[in-house]
């Protein structure tokens, strides 16, 4: 088995990304982090015509950007109702609308700057796993459709072979909003954008630490020091240290993936005849979808931590897809790898400040169309294009008892899973 991402593991660009061999010595923006939220915030600042660096301490995209299931769906982690009981309905709609935008806004990019990343509009259908469960869908649907203008399809039971091939789940509700692509050649294709509009891309280049400076700041990396007006963190689930202020107000979640062999055409028909995205109504969720080349992508964890054992978790994956899809039970699957999540304690994005640093993070797993929207929304902010956005607008909350190490991960596996059975 191979612990290696599928996507980056099959991806052979024909061009490479152009990454500078040296760091500049000044800039008008520094940004840490080369995912979606990082090299789209560069790419609104490089076509304000601002001098831009952008700092990886691995390789350009080796975060969730290049790992992720490619699933981009509206809606936010946290649940919308939730969200207008505790924003009010104004803001709710402003936060629905931009998760709907998000998603045009991934398509409009892909298209301006011609990314070839397999990129489809087929849809989404979130499962019922448990009959209760489909019993809330109606109400939802309605909900949604009176309040956020946004339509979805409730699938009884009895219809759903015609969404996907097995019987295990309740019903659905189809969303055609939603689409699916290839993230590492997605974040190869914005990286090497982002690189012709002019950004300096650094890979190998951690950062250290930040100085506060007269007119800025120093940034000082794993392969020097450089002045910066402004600096951005665009680290999401893998911030550390670097500014103690910010590492409470994120944690880490671990998601894992297997893939599969490529399937026969008949039985990619047959388990998935509109090549949806799907994800189930389960805290533990379990997200899947088929990969453009023709292989079952099934993805989810048992607990919340980031450091299960990959081949551990391949076996716990692979039972799953086989309880759902029989048909899988001789099939291999021979890629199981496993990223992070950044997650908020209010389960909301959030776009802020410390000390003079600004920085967008926490997007559940929803980054891929929401990543690059606050990449973007940052972006038009440091240039003036925007004034406002709801996401810097609401308040970002921290709990006094984590500071470093998400050591109440465990206890909170065992309430979603508690949450799971009496559901
Ligand atoms: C397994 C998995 C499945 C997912 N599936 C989906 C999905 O189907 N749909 C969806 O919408 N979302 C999904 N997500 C979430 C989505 O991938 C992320 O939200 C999104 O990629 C975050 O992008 P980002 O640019 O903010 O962070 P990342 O892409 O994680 O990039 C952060 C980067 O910061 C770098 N870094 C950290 N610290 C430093 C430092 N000190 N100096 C320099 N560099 C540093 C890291 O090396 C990393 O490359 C999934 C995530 C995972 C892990």
């Amino acid at each position: 088995m191979k612990t290696d991402v599928f996507w980056t593991d099959t991806f052979q660009p024909k061009d490479p990304i152009q990454v500078a061999e040296n760091l500049p010595l000044s800039v008008d923006v520094a940004i840490v982090g080369s995912g979606y939220t990082g090299l789209n915030c560069a790419r609104v600042l490089t076509k304000a015509g601002k001098r831009v660096v952008v700092l990886e301490k691995n390789t350009i995209g080796w975060g969730a950007s290049s790992r992720n299931g490619g699933m981009a769906t509206p809606g936010l982690k946290q649940d919308i109702s939730k969200i207008k009981k505790t924003y009010g309905m104004d803001l709710a709609r402003e936060f629905w609308k931009s998760s709907v935008d998000a998603i045009d806004l991934l398509e409009s990019i892909i298209h301006e700057e011609n990314i070839d990343c397999d990129w489809k509009r087929n849809g989404h259908c979130s499962l019922a796993y448990k009959q209760s469960h489909f019993d809330q869908f109606p109400e939802y649907a309605d909900w949604l459709k009176k309040e956020m203008g946004h339509e979805k399809t409730i699938i009884p039971k009895e219809k759903l072979k015609s969404e996907i091939g097995t019987t295990a789940y309740f019903g659905g509700l189809a969303d055609e909003t939603s689409g699916g692509l290839n993230p590492a050649k997605y974040v190869h294709g914005l990286a090497k954008a982002v690189a012709a509009h002019g950004a300096i891309l650094c890979e190998n280049s951690q950062v250290n630490s930040i100085k506060n400076e007269p007119n800025g700041f120093e940034v000082m990396t794993s392969q020097g020091s450089i002045k910066a007006k402004e600096v951005v963190i665009a680290t999401n689930g893998y911030t550390d240290m670097l500014i103690p202020k910010l590492k409470p107000k994120v944690f880490p979640v671990g998601s894992y993936i297997i893939v599969s062999e490529p399937l026969p055409k008949d039985l990619q028909n047959k388990l998935s005849p509109k090549g949806r995205m799907f994800y189930d109504s389960k805290n533990f969720l379990n997200y899947f979808r088929l990969t453009p080349d023709g292989r079952m992508l099934w993805g989810g964890r048992n607990d919340l931590s980031t450091d299960l054992d990959l081949n551990e978790s391949a076996s716990i994956l692979t039972k799953q897809v086989c309880s759902i899809f029989p048909e899988l039970n001789d099939v291999k699957f021979p890629h199981s790898w496993t990223g992070k999540l950044g997650i908020t304690f209010d389960l909301m994005p959030h776009i802020g400040q410390i000390n003079g640093i600004h920085y967008a993070l926490g997007y559940g797993g929803h980054g891929l169309s929401i990543a690059t929207y606050l990449g973007t929304e940052l972006g038009l902010l440091l240039t003036g294009q925007k004034d406002r956005s709801p996401y810097e607008e609401i308040s970002h909350q921290t709990m006094f008892f984590y500071k470093k190490e998400p050591w109440f991960l465990p206890f909170a596996a065992k309430y979603f899973r508690f949450l799971d059975w009496i559901s």
